[in-house]
């Protein structure tokens, strides 16, 4: 069994891993600031260790306590939007303090390490599905700053032979199916949460970004991909790096648009759907799918929620059950 540093293991996918590391069997400890994380994610067997990865002498006495097998990288800044307004911000926290992170790890030994990395990196892409090598021009700066932390993976294994795995994220949605851990961002800007609040009231009608697209419907197309599986794909990554690096997209492969996602609430939920259509959101592609073909062939991949419904029932169960998220 392996030990493991999280960091940003508070957060909605990186606390979803470390139930899925520690259901396995191994040990995680998690580095998070809590700006964005909570320390009610985590199970009573879990270490957190409250840091921030702009203290580089905080990062280094994590890294020096003990032997680690792997690290695995979800602390970030996430909101493409706010990037557009806070570029240096993004390149400095998510970049910079990412390539100060990994040359610690490197000086420390470590051998493995896995990123969160995001489908930004193609921007506006010309063809569908998403393949691993399709151009990559990244849609923001945080794109960018994903970017930029592949690229020093890169050079961290041809140098020092740090192995890596880069989990290129489609849109993670749903909840543990146990119940235990669920999603719960302040401000919540993903689509999910906000249909399911709106379904049940705590919001006003959702605003749909756009009905002019060249879509069928008009409105934008994900691949939304349930968080237990984006779980389960670092566990598989972490066995793939015996003696290489990899990159792989992670998506269902299927896409959904957004009335379909409405509608899929409306069935799980049994409520109907306040919307009105609104402008189109800056830089929003119409169509993001993944082909997840390379993980699941090279890894052994299989997603065990693919279907919408499902993916939403999850994420419905835990906001009924949570009406305050972790605060309650
Ligand atoms: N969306 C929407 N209304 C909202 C939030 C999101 O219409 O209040 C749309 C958004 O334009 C995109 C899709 O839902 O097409 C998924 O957005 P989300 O922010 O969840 O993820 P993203 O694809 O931006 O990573």
């Amino acid at each position: 069994m392996g030990r493991y540093l999280v960091t940003g293991g508070a957060g909605y996918v990186g606390s979803h891993t470390v139930l899925a590391l520690t259901d396995a069997g191994h040990e995680a400890v998690v580095f998070d600031n809590l700006r964005q994380g909570h320390a009610q994610a985590l199970g009573p067997d879990v270490r957190l260790v409250v840091g921030d990865l702009a203290d580089p002498a905080s990062v280094d006495a994590i890294l020096a306590d003990g032997k680690w097998d792997g690290v695995l990288h979800f602390a970030a800044l996430s909101l493409v939007g706010e990037s557009m307004r806070e570029p240096y911000r993004y390149l400095l926290e998510n970049g910079v303090n990412g390539i100060r992170l990994i040359e610690a790890c490197v000086r420390r030994g470590v051998p493995r390490f896995v990123l969160s990395s995001t489908a930004n990196l193609f921007g506006t892409p010309t063809r569908i599905p998403i393949l691993e090598d399709s151009g990559i021009d990244p849609g923001s700066p945080y794109g960018e700053s994903k970017l930029m932390l592949e690229r020093t993976l890169h050079w961290a294994d041809r140098i020092h032979g740090l192995r890596s795995a880069c989990l290129r994220y489609f849109n993670a949605a749903g909840a543990d199916p146990g119940g235990r851990l669920g999603e719960d961002h302040d401000p919540e800007t993903h689509l999910i949460p906000l249909v399911i609040d709106a379904a049940l009231g705590r919001r006003p009608a959702l605003q749909v970004f756009g009905n002019d697209y060249p879509t069928l419907d008009g409105t934008c197309i994900r691949d939304y991909v349930h968080v237990a599986d984006l779980a389960q794909a670092h566990l598989l990554a972490l066995d793939c790096l015996t003696d290489r690096s990899v990159c792989f997209n992670l998506g269902n492969g299927q896409g959904h648009s957004v009335l379909e996602v409405i509608a899929a609430v409306e069935h799980v939920s049994g409520r109907p759907v306040p919307y009105n259509i609104a402008p189109r959101r800056a830089g929003d592609p119409p169509v993001l799918v993944a082909s997840s073909a390379r993980i699941r062939a090279e890894a052994g991949w299989t997603p065990h929620f693919p279907d919408l419904q499902d993916i939403v029932r999850t994420a419905f169960d835990w906001r009924v059950s949570h009406p305050h998220g972790y605060a309650a």
